[in-house]
């Protein structure tokens, strides 16, 4: 997934332009950038590669989650639907904005499992917030229904799943809005931002203004700027921007390298008794950053991925144990331990986590391993891995 094993001249070249001019702020100084303005160009461009009309950068992806939902009029006391298995940034971007986040089981796609979804529904619900982790997708086309049904957000956290797609279209622009991060770690990095994606015209502008202080943006002078109302600043940079423009021309050329590495190594371990490979919904087509299969049961699954971490084999993971990626480890949010006071009125609206059951998520995280796929490998690299994982597998725990 790491877009950071191959930085090479385009991001140089890019982050140069910025650096000749000193201009490292994406709004005004129009006098002194000589023309570069690098947030709006890969604004521009992150629009065009995904087909929808407006694209809004901002600095994390978690402020993507947080600008998308405010920008849709999501506040205090609404429900936001989200599954057991994502990044904790899902339910920080809501508790962020006094909403209440509630966790719904996943299904074998690993993702937000419709009728558990549509179960969930109270009259306070607003957003559903699919999250495509390691790379693939819901049941899109299921939950559009659901939202179409009960006047819902669709929101789509693909922050993993960049460049994948479903029917046609690409992950992030299906729904009513989508959010993107580029940190670090993810498949086109600019080392810290994110963006949203929409064809919906209110929502852009709101997330225009409500990422730089409610500032409206008319004319270039921003002490006259209007502000039609409150915000915060959740911008990006113009050095970060630079990167990500480099990045962006270069998704295809990764997301090549992601598919024939995640072939490679899924030819190796598909013929083995008792190896499943996650569901992907009839229609959808991923990005390939992570290959992810089921064991038979549980305790097979911790058993293997201790063995395949003692054959050297990096970048295993074993969600059902993470405690930023899956539910069971999320005490801080379960006893809502926060620096200073929830309001009352939000504590008294949540969900009492600890009660919760999510057993259908347990079954099919309990089983499952998840391998990062890397970018950077050499071919040789990727089937030797394919064989050690083989031989780990096949060997039986
Ligand atoms: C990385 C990630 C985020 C948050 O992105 P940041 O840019 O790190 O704030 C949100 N959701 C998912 C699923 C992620 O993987």
């Amino acid at each position: 997934m790491p877009g950071f094993e191959l930085f090479g001249e385009k991001e140089r070249h890019e982050v140069n332009k910025v650096l000749d001019t000193g201009v490292l702020m994406r709004y005004g100084f129009d006098g002194m950038r000589q023309g570069q303005w690098k947030a709006l160009e890969l604004e521009t461009a992150l629009a065009r590669r995904m087909g929808t009309r407006y694209a809004q950068l901002v600095s994390s992806g978690t402020a993507a989650l947080t600008v998308a939902m405010a920008s849709a009029g999501v506040g205090a006391g609404d429900e936001v639907i989200l599954p057991t298995f994502t990044f904790v940034a899902s339910f920080e971007a809501v508790l962020a904005l006094g909403a209440l986040p509630i966790l719904v089981d996943i299904d074998d796609t690993l993702t937000l499992d419709p009728e558990a979804v549509e179960k969930a529904i109270t009259t306070k619900t607003k957003v559903v917030m699919p999250v495509h982790m390691c790379g693939s997708m819901a049941d899109l086309s299921a939950l559009r229904s659901i939202c179409e049904k009960y006047k819902l957000l669709l929101l789509e956290d693909a922050c993993q799943a960049i460049g994948g797609t479903y029917e046609g279209k690409p992950l992030g622009s299906y729904g009513d809005v989508g959010c993107f991060s580029f940190d670090y770690v993810k498949t086109i990095t600019c080392g810290e931002g994110g963006a949203l994606i929409t064809n919906n015209e209110s929502i852009k502008k709101n997330a225009d203004h409500f990422s730089d202080h409610g500032h409206d943006h008319v004319g270039n002078d921003r002490g006259a700027e209007g502000h039609p109302f409150l915000g915060y600043n959740y911008r990006i940079s113009e050095l970060n921007a630079a990167v990500g423009v480099a990045q962006l021309e270069r998704l295809d050329e990764f997301l090549a390298l992601q598919k024939k590495h995640y072939s490679i190594l899924r030819d190796a371990i598909s013929n083995i008794p008792g190896v499943t490979f996650r569901r992907v919904p009839e229609g959808g087509e991923e990005n390939y950053s992570f290959l992810n299969f089921f064991m038979a049961d549980e305790h097979i699954a911790r058993n293997t991925h201790k063995a395949l971490s003692e054959a050297g084999i990096d970048g295993c993971f074993y969600w059902f144990d993470n405690n930023w990626h899956y539910v069971k480890k999320w005490d801080h949010l379960k006893n809502l331990n926060s620096l200073g006071p929830i309001a009352k009125e939000v504590r008294a609206q949540l969900p009492d986590y600890h009660k919760m059951d999510f057993s259908a998520s347990h079954h099919w995280m309990g089983r499952n391993i998840s391998l990062l796929i890397k970018i950077g490998w050499t071919e040789k690299e990727v089937r030797d891995r394919g064989e050690n994982i083989k031989a780990v597998l096949s060997k039986g725990v």
